[in-house]
Parts: C-alpha cells; structure tokens; sequence
C-alpha cells in the first residue's frame, strides 16, 4: 500500500516543504535505487528551485527517521531508495550501470547458522551482485 508523501512526512514529524514532497514522489515512481543527479533533474522538471545542498539535506533528514536507506554499490556514488520496500538485493551491471532488484533472499538460514556457530546477532544483511545484464551479454 502507498502512502501519500505528504503524509510520510507526517508521520515522520518532518516539516512538509514541496522538496521533501516531491523527492519522496519521485523515490515512490522508482522501483530501482535513485542517485541525486536523478533527483535534481526531477525537481528541475517540477520546476522546483533547488540545489544540491538542499537535496543533501532532505535527504539526510530522510536518513535520520529511517524513511530511506543509502546504497554504495562501488560506482563512486550513493544511491538511495525507500526503507519500506520489501526486503531484497540488487543486480549491477558493470557495463551499463543498470540496477536490478532481486526479491526472493535466501540468506535468512546462513544468518541461523552463523549465529548458531558464532554467537553473533545479525541484524540485517546487503548483498550486491555484479556482472552483465541481459542487453550487454548480447
Ligand atoms: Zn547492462
Ligand atoms: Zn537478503
């Protein structure tokens, strides 16, 4: 179920401005994790007047309440997507830099081993898989 962004930042007990508005919109269109190239060119197209600082920083109050996560996947950017999305891992393309989500995980029985051996409670897991995508290994 979506919820309505300007509601999001309720619940949150964030100020409603029209960036935080549009950026969680533009986070909800995508299904794939967005960089803030992507972002800034959204808010240009809402004609929203902005700049890179002001996206930094909504984005950090985002960070702050757990509304998004943050995602290095070693192309010397971050990457953000909403926390409320079903728990999954991502396909990089090395090639074209196309993002894949994977949904089905079937990492929860190696956390049961390892905490068994170890002792160690796992909180949560990421895990990214690079390679070639479909197109590139044409
Ligand atoms: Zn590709
Ligand atoms: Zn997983």
């Amino acid at each position: 179920m979506k919820i309505e962004p300007i509601q999001l930042i309720k619940n949150n007990h964030l100020k409603n401005t029209a960036a935080r508005v549009a950026i969680l919109e533009f986070l909800q269109k995508n299904s794939e994790p967005v960089d803030v190239l992507e972002i800034m060119n959204y808010l240009k197209k809402k004609d929203l007047k902005t700049n890179l600082t002001t996206v930094y920083r909504v984005l950090d109050s985002f960070l702050t309440v757990g509304l998004v996560k943050k995602l290095e996947l070693h192309e010397g950017k971050y990457r953000y997507e909403l926390s409320s999305l079903k728990h999954h891992h991502h396909l990089v393309c090395q090639n074209c830099g196309k993002i894949e989500d994977i949904e089905n995980c079937s990492l929860e029985t190696l956390e049961e081993k390892i905490t068994k051996r170890s002792e160690f409670l796992i909180k949560h897991h990421s895990l990214e898989f690079y390679g070639l995508c479909k197109d590139c290994r044409k």
